[in-house]
């Protein structure tokens, strides 16, 4: 795993790019993808910044009578070409940076899907564990009215993220509805179906890394019944990857949790082992001839690796060792930028986090059409739908790698910003 420790001042650094924040790294990634094309400068420049951040103070009263006072965000990148769209964080280290620099990576994801949205994101910086039902419920009914005026389906639609739920976005459309005097479901989604959300909506990001590996192994003309693939994180992301991939017949031979990862070089059957969501870090539990650390795991001679569990797990430590033939990024950031050059010169492809994992927001998209619409999609639909998107992406992208010769991940960025540039040029909202 990346050290977050921090150095002796006698010693190099862990890793010579890092540590680099959220807003930072969106910033490099906007100014690489724009050294590749010929774009108004003033553009660039006013994508570097937010159009419009909230702060805002959510009082709650706990149960023990104690008045506790937080702080919440919501910042609003880019809404050149549809609303703004991205999730809502409860977490102790959501800051109004994390959330700018959030907010700019959903602006790509969007534009790199061709999803008619923008990037927002937000949160409240507050440990949702210390806090009971109820008093979650409270805090996010009042953070709800204090960024009212920001948000609404035409406006900002937000949605789940670390430390918020379905439950969470249920509240609040509740919320909004009450005071508008009418049922909105389309101001967020994620919700849970019986009000409005979508079917396939919480396996999306795992069935859009799945679809997109599938694509990749296809790409460097490997059969997929002869591909072994190793996993890190078996929770919404990983699980479903690994299950989908084992169903079309790839050998899945690692995945982990938390606590480690259990490897068969024969391939295991990734669907009687328990999701993070079935059964809480329970990976270790199941039979398997052997386990590995999660740091071996990367580091598996295997043909596909799919991080997929938290961030900055590959680093200029460890790339070297890493002798997968192709990256899929299921997590957001698992490589660090200093690991992402190293690839670059070793030829090892990584397929990068905003195309491999956006279908949430492409479902989430797709929830948004059916709560507008009134009409909801079977879960047949939803699938179709979504593999035509992630095929789609998935040709763009691949034009950009071929044409340029540049790395996954700037062809990615060059697709992303193309979009967002030319509709800034067209709709001549400049300055
Ligand atoms: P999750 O909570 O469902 O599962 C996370 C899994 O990772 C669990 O199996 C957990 O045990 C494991 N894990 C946690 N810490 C670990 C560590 N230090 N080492 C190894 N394993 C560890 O989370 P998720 O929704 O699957 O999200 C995983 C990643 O994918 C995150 O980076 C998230 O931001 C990203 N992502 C999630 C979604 C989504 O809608 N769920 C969409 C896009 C991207």
């Amino acid at each position: 795993m990346a050290s977050t420790s921090t150095p002796h001042d006698d010693e190099p650094p862990a890793e010579p790019n890092e540590p680099e924040s959220a807003l930072q790294t969106a910033r490099r990634q906007l100014q690489h993808a724009a050294d590749h094309l010929d774009i108004d400068p003033n553009v660039v420049e006013r994508l570097k910044h937010p159009k419009k951040v909230q702060e805002v103070t959510v009082p709650i009263e706990r149960e023990n009578g104690d008045v506790e006072v937080y702080t919440g965000y919501r910042a609003q990148h880019d809404s050149v070409r549809g609303p703004f769209k991205g999730g809502l964080r409860y977490h102790p280290d959501v800051t109004r940076e994390e959330c700018v620099g959030l907010g700019m990576w959903m602006t790509w994801k969007c534009a790199v899907m061709d999803i008619p949205f923008g990037g927002a994101k937000g949160g409240i910086a507050v440990n949702p564990k210390d806090l009971s039902e109820g008093e979650k419920e409270q805090l996010t009914r009042r953070f709800t009215d204090e960024i009212r005026s920001v948000i609404g389906p035409t406006k900002d639609i937000p949605a789940p993220d670390m430390g918020t739920d379905p439950q969470t976005m249920a509240w609040l459309m509740d919320a909004y509805s009450m005071q508008e005097g009418e049922t909105i479901p389309g101001v967020v989604t994620g919700k849970p179906p019986i009000v409005g959300g979508s079917k396939g909506r919480d396996a999306a990001p795992g069935r859009s890394v799945a679809i997109i590996a599938r694509e990749a192994i296809d790409y460097y003309d490997k059969d997929i019944r002869e591909t072994s693939v190793a996993v890190q994180g078996f929770g919404s992301v990983g699980a479903n990857a690994a299950k989908l991939l084992d169903s079309w017949g790839a050998n899945v031979v690692a995945v982990s949790d938390v606590n480690g990862g259990i490897y068969d070089a024969n391939g295991l059957d990734t669907h009687s082992i328990p999701s993070h969501h079935e059964e809480p870090e329970a990976v270790m539990t199941h039979e398997a001839p052997q386990t590995v650390t999660n740091d071996d795991l990367l580091e598996l001679d295997v043909d596909v690796l799919i991080p997929a569990a938290i961030g900055n797990v590959l680093t200029a430590g460890n790339a070297d060792d890493v002798t997968a033939d192709i990256i899929i990024e299921g997590a957001n950031g698992p490589t660090t930028s200093a690991a992402s050059e190293i690839f670059a010169e070793r030829d090892v492809p990584v397929i990068p986090d905003i195309l491999a994992n956006a279908g949430g927001v492409t479902v989430s998209y797709f929830e948004w059409l059916q709560d507008i619409n009134r009409r909801a999609w079977s879960l047949e639909r939803v699938h179709d739908e979504l593999e035509d998107e992630m095929l789609a992406a998935w040709q763009d992208v691949r034009d950009e790698y071929e044409t340029r010769e540049v790395t996954w991940r700037d062809a990615a960025y060059i697709v992303a910003l193309s979009r967002i540039a030319e509709a800034h040029e067209t709709r001549g909202l400049w300055p």
